[in-house]
């Protein structure tokens, strides 16, 4: 049995609006770098109950 690497699909693409960065198969996000860092800020500031620790 081969071993199975823990991989993306291939040519995947950010799925932020109008961004053509493709992602790297070690990459498990749907976003770029740069859009995954701006997106979860995004969803911090909108989630109610995530009060920081
Ligand atoms: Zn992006």
């Amino acid at each position: 049995m081969p071993k199975k690497l823990k991989t993306s699909a291939k040519d995947r693409k950010c799925t932020f609006p109008d961004c053509k960065h493709l992602l790297s198969i070690y990459n498990h996000e749907d976003y770029c770098h740069v859009h995954r860092d701006q997106v979860s800020k995004e969803q911090n500031r909108k989630v109610p109950y995530h009060h920081p620790s």
